[in-house]
């Protein structure tokens, strides 16, 4: 029976859009001296609102009332008190869930599936989890009475807008910090309303700043003198940026960048669950996802097998508007993202790998790109080794548990992996070898607050979430 479903869409107007959005330094929404900067759709490219951005002075001040903040109010308050306050702005944000989630796919170009179920209920669960936190740093097993580090800056990529919001501002807020966050240029929204919400729940100005605009902006707030610690996440080239900038400042740094994460599906594996792992690790969030599972490794003996089960499932795949709630598949955030994907792809035919694409149609306007197999390919090949941040799979095969942990170690990065089996010690063994900061086992892009996140080599160092977390927030 061929199955057709109806437009599901969820209202645009949910979001309550306005028209223009401003920077919000030390408890105001402020006109920020920087120029204006025009917000698109992705789906449709057209023009959502106008943002005003942050100049270098914008910067100074919100970097100084920051620091007022943690020396007069936030740093000294008691634990028992900050957490109020994150436990309300966690409770907004799961008040005004719907509305967040519409906006971020407005925003972002991700389907409304995901902001929903993913993006917004992670964002709050992230705040509530460090709610909890922060009248217990004592017991985090660093040290009696850990203190903050002070004023925090933070740049955050465009994959993720508000959850990475929360994953700075959770942790940060609750170690007694005060912070400056830089969304990205392309996905400022929902990071702003967060700090409307923020202003909502009575934090004390200038303990929450957030300050739109480019990477200019951003390389303002990284590099500013008043900061004593910088948590970047974004793309490896500019972390080893900033990474050389604060060398020798005595500021710390914390850097969560790209991947090229290995998933490793072997033959006792039991199939139909690791081709939906397979789809999940990288068609998630159009494959914006530092940690997607961008490399397949497949065992030889089942790789045909496999691969008929994996076409078929990504023919299944609806790509299309992102407020459709039966989409799968959304919108490439931007278009120089769109244009990077299709010259990765290129490059992939070019060294000789088998391009496979879905059929599903892809809307005739907006910043659409299909579901894509490279298979045939060689570990020198710019798809196996470069992150193309975008719903692209390369496809390797071994034939050994050691061949795929040296394939699967062949990268420059390490952030994550996945093993697909159904022999426990097998998935301990591998588990064991793989260098990459997360690996799931049968399973693929879990986030709990609780488990601490980060990578190896150039996808990073530092670790955000859970316990561990913490230490980089705290001077212990
Ligand atoms: P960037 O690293 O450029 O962007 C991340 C954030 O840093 C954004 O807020 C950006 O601002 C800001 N920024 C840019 N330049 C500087 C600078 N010199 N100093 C401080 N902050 C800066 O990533 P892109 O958005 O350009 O994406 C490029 C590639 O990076 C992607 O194709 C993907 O491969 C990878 N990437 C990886 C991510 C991850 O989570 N690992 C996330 C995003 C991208 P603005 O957006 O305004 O330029």
């Amino acid at each position: 029976m061929d199955w057709q479903y109806a437009p599901a869409p969820e209202s645009a107007a949910l979001a309550n859009l306005k028209p223009t959005y401003r920077p919000f330094v030390d408890g105001e929404f402020v006109d920020g001296g920087g120029e204006p900067l025009k917000t698109l759709n992705p789906a449709t490219e057209e023009v959502l609102a106008e943002v005003g951005t942050a100049s270098p002075e914008d910067v100074d001040r919100a970097v100084a009332a920051a620091r007022r903040a943690y020396e007069q109010v936030w740093g000294p308050m008691p634990g028992t008190e900050r957490a109020k306050y994150l436990y309300r702005i966690a409770r907004v944000v799961a008040e005004r869930a719907r509305e967040l989630a519409v906006l971020e796919t407005l925003d972002n170009g991700k389907p409304i599936r995901e902001s929903r179920d993913v993006d917004v209920p992670t964002a709050s669960a992230h705040l509530f989890h460090h709610a909890g936190w922060a009248d217990k740093l004592g017991y985090a097993g660093l040290g009696p009475d850990p203190r903050p580090v002070g004023v925090v800056g933070a740049v955050i990529p465009w994959n993720f807008p508000l959850l990475m919001a929360a994953w700075k501002i959770g942790p940060a807020l609750a170690c007694g910090n005060t912070i400056v966050l830089k969304p990205a240029e392309t996905t400022p929204l929902t990071a702003l309303v967060l700090a409307e919400i923020a202003a909502d729940a009575g934090l004390p100005p200038g303990v929450l700043n957030v300050l739109p605009g480019a990477g200019d902006v951003g390389a303002a707030v990284v590099g500013h003198d008043g900061l004593d610690k910088v948590a970047f996440t974004g793309s490896t080239d500019v972390g080893k940026e900033i990474q050389r900038r604060l060398a020798g400042t005595g500021r710390r740094l914390t850097l969560e960048l790209g991947g090229k994460a290995a998933n490793i599906v072997y033959d006792d594996a039991p199939l139909d669950q690791a081709v939906d792992g397979v789809v999940d690790g990288i068609f998630f969030n159009q494959g914006h996802v530092c940690c997607a599972g961008s490399r397949l490794l497949v065992q030889e003996s089942i790789e045909q097998e496999f691969m008929e089960l994996l076409r078929a499932r990504i023919e299944t795949l609806r790509v299309g508007d992102p407020l459709d709630k039966n989409t799968d598949v959304g919108a490439i955030n931007s278009r120089p993202q769109l244009d990077k994907i299709v010259d990765l792809a290129a490059a992939g035919d070019a060294e000789g790998a088998q391009r496979w694409t879905s059929s599903c149609p892809l809307p005739e306007r907006g910043l659409f790109f299909p579901p894509t197999v490279f298979s045939g390919v060689e570990q020198t090949m710019r798809v196996a080794r470069e992150e193309i941040f975008g719903p692209v799979l390369s496809v390797l095969t071994f034939r050994t548990p050691d061949e795929a942990i040296a394939k699967a170690n062949n990268t420059p990065y390490g952030l994550s992996a996945g093993i697909w089996t159904e022999k426990g010690s097998k998935a301990l063994w591998t588990s064991q070898r793989v260098r990459a900061g997360v690996v799931w086992t049968n399973t693929f892009n879990r986030f709990d607050p609780t488990a601490p996140f980060g990578g190896y080599r150039e996808s990073g160092f530092g670790r955000e979430g859970g316990r561990v977390g913490l230490e980089a927030y705290l001077d212990a």
